[in-house]
């Protein structure tokens, strides 16, 4: 992408719960989207944690639309269940959408409804 700008309609910042389920609804509904996370993986601010982390959120309330969390209901999904389960639901999109490392800082995060992108130092430069 060096040099060339890519015009997308809608920038989600942030490939976590709130992006992925947001991104989910978005594909749902057809609208074309991207997703820049700052993270090498998805998932990674969970693998990052300490081996022990357990959720106090049962497996049946842990899965974001469209895929439930592949564990039984009543079980506790450790930090790596987590995030392997994230990384698994982005990867059930149709295409690849998601360009990784991309940390996004301000004033791009103000303006959250960034329109265009094109290359930067570390990844995608949201413009808006
Ligand atoms: C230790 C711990 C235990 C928890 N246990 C539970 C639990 O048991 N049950 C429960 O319901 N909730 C739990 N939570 C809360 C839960 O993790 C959050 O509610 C949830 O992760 C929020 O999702 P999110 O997508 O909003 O944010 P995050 O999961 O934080 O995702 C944000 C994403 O945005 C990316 N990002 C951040 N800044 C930038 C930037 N500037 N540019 C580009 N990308 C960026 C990050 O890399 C990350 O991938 C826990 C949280 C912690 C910290």
């Amino acid at each position: 992408m060096d040099g060339t700008t890519e015009r997308i309609e809608t920038v989600v910042i942030g490939g976590g719960q709130a992006g992925l389920a947001a991104a989910y609804h978005l594909a749902e509904r057809g609208h074309p989207f991207v997703i820049l996370d700052a993270d090498t993986r998805i998932g990674g601010t969970w693998r990052d944690r300490w081996d022990s982390l357990v959720l106090f959120t049962p497996a049946r309330y842990c899965g974001l639309p469209g895929w439930r969390f592949p564990l039984p209901d009543g079980s506790f999904p450790t930090k790596d269940d987590v995030a392997d389960y994230l990384e698994e639901y982005a990867s059930r999109f149709e295409r690849p959408f998601a360009r990784i490392p991309a940390w996004i800082g301000y004033p791009a995060m103000a303006t959250a409804a960034a329109s265009s992108f094109g290359p930067g130092t570390s990844g995608s430069r949201p413009r808006t």
